[in-house]
């Protein structure tokens, strides 16, 4: 039975961690290896990072124009992380899900939390632990452009992010890369198997009775 012609809905995969934990690399991994998947680009008010493009990374938004996008109702989540804005547009998950394309969400606690509260059958949330706090600020380290103030700003937002661990549906250990984008990957594909996206079961058990 291929799934073609059996339609399904879309899962929103949601991938929250403290920065630093690897989650970047994991979803990049996975969007170059799944088919079926997409990455939600959020608008954000920060400043780009160097390397980071407009519409791939990032929409990037003045105050006023992510406001503007608040009072349209533009945004399906939006929070706000260091002081700055971060939200992802409405419609291009709905039209995913709704065309059985899974989306992949690279945001933090309080996105999932308002993620699953708008979309509660749709949202599978994984959260990704660092095997030590050392090797978070290690990590976090190694991303020069930011300052020190930055840095440990950063520090202490992990530990604020880490204490949400407990309103996720999975949560991994991320010790090694390999092992732990096989577990996402597992995770994903078990999900999509659910009743609940199984979009064609009800008519085929009907028929079933029917016969
Ligand atoms: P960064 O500035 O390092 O790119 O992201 C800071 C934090 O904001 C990360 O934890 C990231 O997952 C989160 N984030 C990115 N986009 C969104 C979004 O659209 N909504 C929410 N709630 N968080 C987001």
């Amino acid at each position: 039975m291929s799934s073609s012609a059996h339609p399904r809905r879309g899962v929103c995969l949601v991938l929250s961690a403290a920065p630093g934990a690897g989650k970047t690399s994991i979803s990049r991994e996975l969007l170059a290896t799944e088919a079926h998947l997409s990455l939600s680009i959020s608008a954000t008010t920060r400043a780009p990072r160097p390397g980071e493009e407009e519409g791939k990374h990032y929409f990037f938004k003045t105050q006023d124009e992510f406001a503007a996008m608040v009072g349209e109702g533009a945004f399906i989540e939006h929070a706000s992380f260091l002081g700055r804005s971060y939200g992802t547009p409405r419609a291009p998950v709905e039209q995913a899900l709704a065309a059985g394309r899974d989306v992949l969400f690279d945001i933090e606690w309080q996105g999932h939390r308002l993620l699953r509260a708008a979309l509660p059958d749709d949202v599978v949330g994984i959260f990704l632990l660092p095997p030590s706090i050392r090797e978070l600020e290690r990590r976090l380290r190694h991303r020069d452009q930011d300052s020190d103030e930055e840095i440990a700003l950063r520090v202490a937002a992990a530990r604020d992010e880490i204490a949400h661990w407990d309103e996720f549906d999975h949560v991994l250990v991320n010790e090694d890369f390999q092992q732990t984008v096989q577990a996402v990957r597992d995770i994903l594909h078990a999900a999509r198997g659910a009743r609940a996206r199984q979009l064609w079961l009800g008519d085929f058990v009907a028929g079933l009775l029917g016969e």
